[in-house]
């Protein structure tokens, strides 16, 4: 039977405004087009989790607003279960993101609300639920302090550990040692080695690093290139799936993340469950939006055969 995957994380709604460039400051210029999401690494792992079939939980806060029944939605359609407080003082995440439509770039703000407010406390009125868990896994979007309690809690109770360490930011080894698994993409990966990832001989270089710092094992996630599952007696790569023309990208890592927590829940073996994680994600970069993309269990299933 498979496990419960608790995951601790931030959900964001993300408003998308297009324009043809940028407002100065104090200017006020006419948009393009305009799209609000759910978004947010923790919220989007859930929900990657959830439709891969897996039994996901998140812990987070929310405000008691609009966005957080957007939140609440999204959950409750995905078959994600919340473990979330609602702080009225407070407001739920979200992120303004201007798109240049000239280059594509993007510029964000985001404003993390109620979730920037998670504390250990927070986290161990969780305890129970977090140590019944057979996956918890966690990202870098909320205080480190309560991350690092949650992996703490869930180590002591002998619960396989996953942080996805995005976006990029420092980390101490005493809490690379609190994970059984990381699941960098490049650039996070050269961000906490400093070992530029271009290749899988880089790749697999920054994955040692990890490890030598205190990892069990790491999952760097290569874009196109799929994956390298690296852990002190292995190190393979797996190619990504080609499922159909790339549409968006936004939120490949999160399906990976989620989904590879899916299969490690059912006991599945480390390489076995990256490559459906692998699976899940190639299928999400064919479609748009991060959390509208996450594939199902039947939709896996079937490309894997
Ligand atoms: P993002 O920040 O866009 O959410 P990421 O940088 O965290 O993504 P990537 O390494 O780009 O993560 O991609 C994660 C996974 O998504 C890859 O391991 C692969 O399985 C899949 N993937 C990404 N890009 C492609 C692509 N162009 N074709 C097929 N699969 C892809």
């Amino acid at each position: 039977m498979a496990g419960r995957i608790v995951i601790l994380g931030v959900f964001v709604a993300d408003t998308a405004y297009r324009a043809a460039r940028q407002p100065r400051m104090g200017e006020t210029i006419l948009g393009r087009s305009f799209a609000l999401g759910p978004g947010g690494k923790g919220s989007n792992q859930a929900v990657a989790a959830a439709r891969a079939g897996g039994d996901a939980h998140i812990v987070t806060k929310l405000g008691r607003d609009t966005f957080a029944e957007m939140a609440l939605a999204t959950w409750r359609e995905a078959g994600v279960t919340p473990a979330v407080t609602q702080d009225a003082g407070s407001y739920t995440g979200a992120a303004f993101i201007f798109v240049d439509e000239a280059s594509g770039d993007n510029a964000i703000i985001v404003a993390p609300g109620a979730a920037g407010t998670l504390t250990p406390a927070d986290v161990e009125a969780q305890a129970a639920l977090l140590e019944g868990a057979a996956v918890f896994v966690t990202q870098l979007e909320q205080p480190m302090p309560a991350a690092i309690r949650a992996l703490e809690i869930a180590r002591a109770a002998g619960v396989r550990t996953i942080l996805n360490p995005a976006p990029a930011a420092p980390l101490e080894d005493a809490t690379l040692a609190l994970c059984d698994m990381v699941t960098p993409n490049e650039s996070e990966a050269e961000a906490l080695t400093g070992i530029a990832v271009e290749t899988l001989e880089d790749a697999a270089r920054a994955a040692d690093a990890l490890i030598a710092r205190g990892a069990g094992a790491a999952v760097i996630t290569l874009g196109a290139r799929g994956v390298l599952v690296h852990d002190r007696s292995r190190s393979v790569q797996l190619p990504a799936f080609e499922v159909g023309p790339v549409v968006e990208t936004t939120g490949a890592g999160d399906a990976f993340t989620g989904a590879f927590s899916t299969a490690l829940a059912e006991g599945r073996d480390l390489v076995e469950a990256a490559r459906f994680g692998c699976a899940a994600a190639s299928i999400s970069v064919t479609r748009p939006g991060a959390a509208a993309s996450m594939p199902t269990r039947a939709e896996i299933d079937a490309l894997l055969g």
